[in-house]
């Protein structure tokens, strides 16, 4: 059996969580990182990885898109006081695809960034059409471990993460995404971890942490290396960043 770990699923949107840890199990997911977005899905990330000890391991954050200028110092008070109980801080990041200003993004985003590096602990960067900033803010926050989630952006990013020793991670989009595919043939093995982001869609079909082996099978195909030894590296690669 093989021994993966779903670098990224938001376990608080999956109902009934139960069977979908189970179908995960019996594929070989034997460990998820669980993140939150807001305080409503940190609670409840918490909560489920306090229901899942061993196999559901937690990271708390504030999504762009859940930012709420009145929410702002309750979400953050409550990231700063369950830190300790956390993987990482994550999903956290920047998006310049919505609504919420820029300048109330870059606010939350340092500040969380801040924490991350006052408690040593990785970050789980959310950045879309942001590529650039999201990683400067990262390197001038003194973060020293981070993985830029399914990464989808330019090249010349993409080398300067890699060459800061941050990681990218790989989701079932490399099925049909042509700019994330290139991004991650262009990634070092060692440097991506592969997610679900679950419960996403992909092309109609809502996804479970069991969608790991979706992930796995492209991967393995883009790189041209087998299954197995793909499985292996990226397990590293995630036993590496959240130091499980
Ligand atoms: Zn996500």
């Amino acid at each position: 059996m093989r021994n993966l770990i779903d670098g990224h699923a938001h376990l608080n949107a999956i109902i009934p969580i139960g069977p979908a840890i189970e179908r995960a199990c019996s594929v070989g997911v034997s460990r998820i990182i669980a993140v939150g977005m807001d305080l409503e899905s940190n609670k409840k990330t918490l909560e489920i990885a306090g229901n899942y000890p061993g196999c559901v391991f937690p990271a708390i954050g504030y999504h762009p898109w859940s930012i709420l200028e009145n929410e702002i110092e309750n979400n953050l008070a409550f990231i700063e006081k369950h830190i300790d109980q956390c993987v990482a801080v994550g999903e956290v990041g920047l998006d310049y695809k919505i609504k919420v200003k820029k300048a109330l993004q870059w606010k939350v985003f340092s500040r969380v960034l801040k924490i991350a590096g006052k408690n040593e602990k990785p970050v789980i960067i959310h950045t879309r059409f942001s590529y650039e900033r999201a990683h400067r803010m990262v390197v001038e926050a003194g973060i020293k471990k981070a993985v830029f989630h399914w990464y989808s952006g330019p090249e010349n990013v993409l080398f300067r993460i890699i060459e800061d020793g941050y990681f990218v991670s790989a989701t079932p989009a490399l099925v049909f995404s042509k700019a994330h595919r290139e991004a991650i043939a262009k990634a070092p093995l060692e440097k991506i971890l592969i997610e679900t982001d679950s419960p996403v869609k992909y092309r109609y079909k809502t996804s479970e942490p069991a969608d790991l082996l979706e992930t796995l099978q492209q991967l393995a195909r883009l790189k041209e290396i087998s299954e197995d030894k793909v499985a292996l590296i990226t397990t590293e690669n995630s036993t590496r960043l959240y130091g499980i």
